[in-house]
């Protein structure tokens, strides 16, 4: 089977390769590959900037349809239709997966970063990890439940935004539009997205669809005296900080209210990023770091999504078959894409 393989340590070094299709263990399902979203990760990974365990074959926001079930495994049948979770390699035992996230355990290697992924055709992974798509949720939106899941960890589980709040979202990227539809969904009075003058074509196009009560240009407008102007000088509730700029990680401590929260999903892909510390303080904000998925909002994502309560469809601004894998690449770093899907 054709695969988008990450051959080595450096920028770069992808191809599509020929490699056999995956054999299962007893505790796994072969997965066929309907549909596999690009990831911004996939991006840090060709430039060699997020850690990653090559050889292996890209890919860990896809759905499918078993092929094969393992001798061991209980509730999955051939043809079910089913997305997977990628914290493949968790060791179930140690502290933190034994306190309830075994997403964050020090062993994870996940699908298509630190193991084989769903760039190709068949993906091969433990039953434990998969998710039943409901019959009314097509596959290319189910390719994009799992960074869904990472914003409801992050928004709804980790900085528990309520209905009635107001936000901020830093970055019109595909993880700051997917935190805006979720922040719509969780009924917010008022929400905007900031983003630069690259993304008044696409992007911020996106978020108004989304349904954005505004957009800032940071080329064009200061975001902080807008944030203010827009909260009666308060600030909001919550800022989502998904751009990873550091410009953007500093004015995140202005445009929050007193006692507010950031939820920082962004990687920065810097070693360091300057913050004013003792306004924190001051403020008393509450700062959460946050990384990858729960179970439990895997569950929330793919419920809102198929009761038609998150239009994650909208995410979707591309189709391409697997080998334009470089022309998919393109359209994000060109801003000219939200979510893009490609075929196998
Ligand atoms: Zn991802
Ligand atoms: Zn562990």
């Amino acid at each position: 089977m054709k695969a988008v393989v990450k051959y080595g340590k450096g920028k770069g070094l992808i191809e599509i390769r020929e490699v056999p299709k995956p054999k299962i263990k007893e505790d796994e399902v072969l997965i066929e590959v309907k549909a596999v979203s690009v990831c911004g990760s996939d991006l840090h990974i060709y430039h060699d900037a997020h850690p990653y365990w090559p050889p292996m074959i890209l890919g860990h926001e896809f759905s499918g349809v078993i092929s094969e079930v393992g001798k061991e495994v209980k509730g999955w049948n051939v043809g079910d239709r089913v997305v997977s979770e990628t914290r493949t390699g968790s060791c179930g035992v140690c502290y933190i997966c034994q306190s309830g996230f075994p997403q964050v355990c020090e062993q994870k290697r996940a699908i298509g970063i630190g193991i084989n992924g769903a760039y190709t055709q068949y993906v091969a992974g433990p039953a434990r990890l998969l998710h039943r798509l409901p019959e009314n949720v097509p596959f290319e939106v189910g390719a994009v439940i799992e960074p869904t899941a990472i914003c409801v960890t992050s928004i709804l589980e980790r900085s528990h935004l309520q209905a009635g709040e107001s936000v901020i979202i830093t970055g019109p990227g595909p993880i700051g539009l997917i935190s805006l539809a979720i922040a719509k969904t969780a009924g917010v009075k008022l929400v905007g997205i900031t983003g630069r003058s690259s993304d008044e074509g696409v992007r911020f196009e996106k978020a108004r669809e989304l349904g954005a009560d505004f957009t800032i240009n940071v080329d064009q407008e200061d975001p902080v005296r807008k944030v203010l102007e827009m909260t009666d000088g308060l600030g909001v509730d919550l800022l989502i900080e998904t751009s990873g700029g550091s410009k953007a990680i500093y004015q995140a401590f202005d445009m929050v209210r007193r006692l507010g929260r950031v939820c920082a999903i962004g990687i920065s892909g810097r070693d360091e990023i300057p913050i004013p510390y003792d306004r924190g303080i001051f403020k008393a904000l509450r700062y959460d770091f946050c990384f990858s998925s729960s179970w439990t909002a895997w569950e929330k994502a793919i419920s809102l999504i198929s009761k038609g309560l998150l239009p994650a469809q909208k995410f979707i601004t591309h189709k391409l078959p697997l080998e334009k894998w470089e022309e998919a690449f393109h359209l994000l770093e060109s801003l000219q894409a939200a979510k893009v899907i490609l075929i196998p």
